[in-house]
């Protein structure tokens, strides 16, 4: 991931130059982003007509109050090298553990849910499926569709996948194609930014290259929204949140950190399967983290 952005200087030339020239392209953007911020004022959108049967949108109180649904995070599943540093090895799982943990959940009894499911949830009170979880990936990294998807699909687990979209189509990262297919196979696409820029040092011009043209590459690929997303290294900032909001998110993750009090739907936390932990770690982490 760090490597990924010592390679950046040269492609960034190129980017801003493309930037500057696809005006077309911008209105495009401009004219998307008009869409969703429709979306999310009129309750007669038909994205929300569902939720809006269920009753009135919950308070921030109301949805901090709420018990909070497991999210898992992952990033690399491999095994390990010796280069790897100690440190990585939270971020590494090897392959044969994450089958042991994804077996212990299905075992457990737990089910996937996708965010729409959590939104719904968590804002209008909608049934959830018993022992309810959410899977994460964050990074794009080409294991995840390999290794990760397979083994969901194992259990008939669906996943989200959280794309930092200048590694799309690189080595040992995932193809249009392959991001295409998870979504089809009705696992969520969202956005982790362009370059995985942290979230807190956004400049204006950020919201364009960090933001809105990963919205619109994502969606381009899966046709589908692209409405939720997850901060680089699980850091937000509670001034710039409702700029996500503005800028058509549903909703976004952070990591084991607090959420915010104002925000709880742009602050959902997650937390990191280490591949240190045995199974058993990982059911005790689940249920000492949300309660
Ligand atoms: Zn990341």
């Amino acid at each position: 991931m760090r490597n990924t952005l010592f390679t950046l200087a040269a492609l960034s030339v190129l980017f801003f130059s493309s930037c500057v020239e696809n005006s077309k392209a911008e209105k495009e953007s401009t004219i998307a982003s008009g869409m969703k911020d429709q979306s999310k004022i009129s309750a007669n959108d038909p994205t929300t007509a569902d939720s809006a049967l269920v009753g009135k949108k919950a308070s921030s109180a109301e949805v901090l109050a709420k018990k909070e649904v497991p999210v898992l995070c992952y990033h690399q599943i491999r095994d390990w090298k010796a280069s790897d540093s100690k440190r990585a090895h939270d971020d590494i799982i090897p392959p044969a553990n994450f089958s042991q943990h994804i077996k212990m959940l299905a075992d457990s009894g737990y089910h996937t849910i996708l965010p729409d499911e959590l939104y719904d949830y968590l804002n209008y009170d909608k049934p959830l499926p018993e022992k309810p979880i959410m899977i994460t990936f964050d990074d794009t990294d080409l294991d995840q569709y390999t290794v990760g998807a397979k083994e969901l699909k194992k259990y008939g687990f669906k996943g989200v996948f959280f794309i930092m979209t200048v590694s799309i189509g690189r080595p040992r990262y995932m193809s249009k194609a392959q991001i295409k297919e998870l979504s089809d196979e009705g696992h969520v696409i969202a956005s982790h930014t362009w370059n995985h820029k942290n979230f807190a040092q956004f400049t204006d011009e950020d919201w364009e290259v960090q933001i809105d043209k990963p919205t619109k590459t994502l969606e381009a690929i899966t046709g589908k929204k692209v409405e939720y997303f997850a901060y680089p290294y699980g850091v937000s900032k509670a001034a710039s949140l409702h700029k996500l909001e503005e800028h058509g998110f549903k909703a976004a993750f952070i990591l084991s950190t607090k959420r915010d009090l104002e925000y709880p739907l742009f602050t959902i936390r997650r937390i990191i399967d280490p591949g240190t932990y045995t199974a058993k770690n990982l059911y005790n982490s689940i249920n000492k983290s949300f309660k």
